[in-house]
């Protein structure tokens, strides 16, 4: 009797092993079949996007907003960023520029400091400013060519005197 449940007993271990066994190599196949498809999308999507010139367009009205609140590229693309004003309303009234700032730029502190900076359109001294087109009016666009900047989320607003409270997204860079 006692060599019966010993034999058992072997049994129900010979089994549990062997089930563990073919978890394990079930778990290696399915990480090495996701592997090259992960390597694949990771050479891939640079080498695409350093050939890539990316267009971005942005809308801005008379409603005091843009169009879009996030604009997305990939790190190493060469950026083309249109900015239209769709309304009627002069420059002096609503006007509407895109300041992308550096990372880590207070944004309250600027907004405060553009307000003063009329003689330059409303972008003050100092090196928080990424890139901006310039200042619209009603009707008007400009576009800016630049190199993405490091990968990171990137704050953007339109610095006219009270704007950037409504007049702000997020650029970033992939
Ligand atoms: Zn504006």
């Amino acid at each position: 009797m006692k060599s019966f449940l010993l034999l058992i007993f072997t049994a129900v271990l010979m089994v549990s092993c062997g089930g563990g066994a073919n978890e394990a190599s079930t778990a290696g196949e399915q990480t090495a079949s996701e592997t090259p498809s992960t390597e694949t999308q990771e050479t891939a999507e640079p080498q695409a996007a350093e050939s890539e010139l990316v267009q971005l367009v942005i809308n801005s009205d008379d409603m005091m907003q843009f169009d879009r609140d996030e604009l997305k590229v990939k790190e190493g693309s060469k950026v083309e960023l249109t900015l239209n004003h769709t309304g009627k309303m002069a420059k002096e009234a609503m006007g509407h520029n895109v300041v992308i700032l550096k990372l880590g730029t207070d944004l309250t502190s600027f907004a405060e400091r553009a307000i003063a900076a009329v003689d330059t359109d409303y972008i003050p001294e100092g090196d928080e400013v990424l890139v901006h087109t310039k200042m619209l009016g009603g009707g008007e666009s400009d576009t800016v060519t630049f190199d993405a900047p490091a990968k990171g989320t990137y704050d953007f607003i339109c610095s006219f005197p009270g704007h950037y409270a409504l007049m702000k997204g997020k650029f970033i860079v992939e």
